[in-house]
């Protein structure tokens, strides 16, 4: 129902994480938000969700643009700071070139924003260097699924079919913090897990195989030998549906049990019962997400896994399958549609011509004006030849890899511009901030972790002084020369005409048929197809139809334990907080603080006590919080969720060693040392 403001409730979507449980909101002060029945949710939702509109009336709430002068922020007009921000670019560019400027998306952005944001790099800035935050979140899993299936979506099948299933392995994923609904899917008695930590997932879970951390690949390649040497192997499927497997069994033949137990930690009981419980139900699944995917090598440390699922015959069918559990909002959707360093929208190719010249088409520019592929996230953010960034829908200060380096580039530059709608430590750095909207004062539509395009309704409209990120887009892009709408069912149906024929289909997909059909799967050519639940049934999207096997081999984390950092250090996530923490930090109703874990033996080693002070130092810096005793943890591993900034920023120890072919930075594994604070 509509009033004079907006609507007095909306059907919408929770603006966190990936499930993107459905949610109703009632206009009032306070606004109000209730569960709404969907099949990813079923009504629930976790704390974050419930506590998402406070953050709508919070008093560090921007609501007027903030320039600095004289080293301070202060407010300013939107012509003031617009002008400000495009100024500042053509003094950039005329004195270092187009790709000087650099554009930092992020996967919490809408379709609509992700799209014009690619855009609005490409064809208003004509930059090559535009990258975002999702390189730190799943593209090592993107990387794997494309090169195995010749197409990533997440998860090619429904959750439901997850729930269904006879047995799942599930890979470095927590979703019983991350996003608790997601609980639902996975029955306990029939789930196996892989995580160097005893999580509440591990705990709900049959079997916890916990291996050393930077073991994941040998464990698969583990895995996949026993599945040959016990007779396990669909040898029919793997005839009709695939390539490359004999490759595959030479190099996974040195990966003898006993040599997996040593360098892994887990016991070759353990392996065998996983390879058996996955092999002997009638559907299986092995689902990956950051624990296996946020490593040096974790695209080939995503293909172990795909090769493994591949070898007991899952992929494409139905029921079975392989998929990664995607992280942010809008992690799916923001990587198909263009503010990614290597690609158009529909999940093309920036390099392919028969794409550049159908996105061209689209956006009514000569296809060689269109900039190449540029450089990945970590690379863009310390790139010396960066002179200027704008930064939407992502705080890098915190999220990160080596942090406290990037802090000193971004303070550095000669322009930083950073949308947002609250200061976070990337906006504190801003020369320029720009206050957006926030989910519920906005359209648009997501794509959840399952691949289904979704609606975001908006309640109200934003508050006086703020603008949505269209309209940011649009000021800035009209003020360049290049107009564009900010209104997002023309960015949508646009988007619409820009993917189709490419992978990401999105062609027949409508606001009204979301609506009407409660979301609908990509790829949809057209508006008379019924969407794509589950992908692969036939074929898979490489050329000849099969999924490829690659072979893989183990090779250790960038930096192993030593005498000066005799630990392992891995980082993650916690129940009441989302990414960098920028939003639910500040939200009341969710209690929480930094802390390291670590193990009780290896804390009465050192002299600490549960609750003291603790530094953990890296080659690249020290962080401190209170110390958290846990059995939890093996005593050789420390643990740090990487949700907060200042001195217990996470991300200040991590290291920025990439994968060859994501570009994913280590978060996962770095070499560490402990000591009281
Ligand atoms: Fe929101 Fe994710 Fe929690 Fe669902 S699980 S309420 S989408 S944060």
């Amino acid at each position: 129902m509509e009033s004079l403001s907006g609507m007095t409730t909306a059907d919408t979507h929770c603006p966190y994480c990936a499930l993107q449980c459905a949610m109703r909101l009632s206009a009032g002060d306070p606004v109000t938000v209730s569960g709404r029945d969907f099949v990813v949710n079923g009504g629930g939702l976790c704390q974050k969700g419930w506590t998402s509109a406070e953050l709508l009336a919070h008093p560090d709430r921007l609501t007027a643009p903030l320039v600095r002068q004289a080293g301070v922020l202060r407010r300013a007009t939107w012509d003031e700071a617009l002008d400000r921000v495009v100024a500042g670019v053509r003094d950039v560019q005329r004195a270092h070139g187009r790709d000087a400027v650099a554009v930092f998306g992020g996967g919490g952005l809408t379709n609509e924003k992700a799209y014009a944001l690619g855009r609005f790099a490409r064809v208003a800035l004509r930059t090559a260097t535009i990258d975002y935050n999702g390189r730190f979140c799943m593209s090592s899993a993107a990387a794997a699924g494309n090169r195995a299936f010749g197409a990533d979506r997440g998860l090619p099948f429904p959750v439901t079919d997850i729930r269904d299933a006879g047995a799942v392995l599930l890979v470095g994923a927590n979703p019983a913090e991350t996003m608790p609904p997601f609980l639902r899917h996975l029955p306990g008695e029939r789930l196996i897990t892989v995580d160097p930590r005893v999580t509440a997932t591990a705990r709900h879970g049959a079997l916890h195989l916990q291996p050393t951390p930077g073991t994941d690949l040998a464990l698969a390649n583990g895995l996949l030998h026993l599945a040959i040497t016990e007779g396990l192997v669909d040898e029919a499927y793997v005839a009709a549906r695939t390539t490359g497997f004999d490759e595959v069994r030479r190099t996974v033949a040195q990966w003898w049990p006993a040599r997996v137990e040593r360098l892994t930690g887990v016991p070759i009981a353990d392996l065998l019962a996983t390879v058996h419980r996955l092999a002997a139900a009638d559907t299986a699944m092995v689902l990956t997400a950051r624990g296996a995917e946020q490593h040096a090598t974790g695209t080939d440390t995503v293909t172990a896994f795909v090769n493994l699922a591949l070898a007991l015959g899952l992929p494409g069918r139905p029921g079975s399958g392989y998929g990664c559990l995607t992280g942010q909002g809008n992690g799916q959707g923001g990587r198909e549609h263009g503010q990614k360093a290597d690609q158009l929208p529909g999940y093309r190719r920036l390099d392919d011509p028969a794409a550049r010249a159908h996105v061209a088409a689209v956006w009514g520019v000569d296809p060689d004006d269109l900039p190449g592929p540029g450089p990945s996230a970590y690379e863009l953010l310390t790139a010396e030849k960066m002179r200027a960034l704008l930064v939407f829908g992502s705080n890098p200060v915190v999220s990160a890899p080596r942090a406290a380096g990037v802090e000193r580039r971004l303070a550095g530059l000669d322009l930083l511009v950073v949308t947002d709608f609250v200061l976070s430590e990337t906006a504190a750095l801003a020369d320029v901030v720009l206050p957006a909207a926030q989910w519920a004062e906005e359209d648009g539509t997501m794509t959840n972790l399952e691949g289904r395009v979704i609606r975001r309704t908006r309640l109200r409209p934003p508050p006086p002084g703020v603008r949505t990120d269209l309209e940011i887009l649009a000021a800035l892009s009209g003020r360049l020369g290049a107009p564009v709408s900010a209104r997002p069912r023309e960015v949508f149906d646009e988007l619409r005409r820009a993917s189709a024929g490419g992978t990401a289909d999105y062609a027949g997909i409508t606001y009204e048929r979301i609506t009407a059909e409660g979301g609908v799967f990509w790829p949809c050519p057209a508006e008379d197809h019924p969407g794509t639940p589950r992908m692969f049934l036939e074929r898979f999207a490489t050329p000849d139809g099969r999924a490829r096997f690659v072979a893989v081999d183990h090779r250790g984390p960038a930096e192993q334990p030593c005498a000066d950092y005799p630990l392992y250090l891995t980082t993650g996530r916690v129940l009441t907080q989302y990414q960098s923490g920028a939003q639910t930090r500040r939200i009341a109703g969710l209690p929480g603080r930094a802390f390291v874990e670590l193990h009780p033996d290896l804390a009465g080693r050192l002299g600490i006590a549960d609750g003291d002070d603790v530094a953990v130092s890296t080659r690249r810096g020290s962080a401190t919080a209170p110390a958290r005793l846990s059995t939890a943890i093996r005593p050789d591993t420390v643990f740090m969720p990487f949700h907060w900034g200042g001195a217990a920023r996470a991300n200040t120890l991590t290291n920025p060693a990439l994968d060859p072919v994501s570009r994913m930075p280590e978060f996962k594994v770095c070499a560490a040392r402990v000591a009281l604070a």
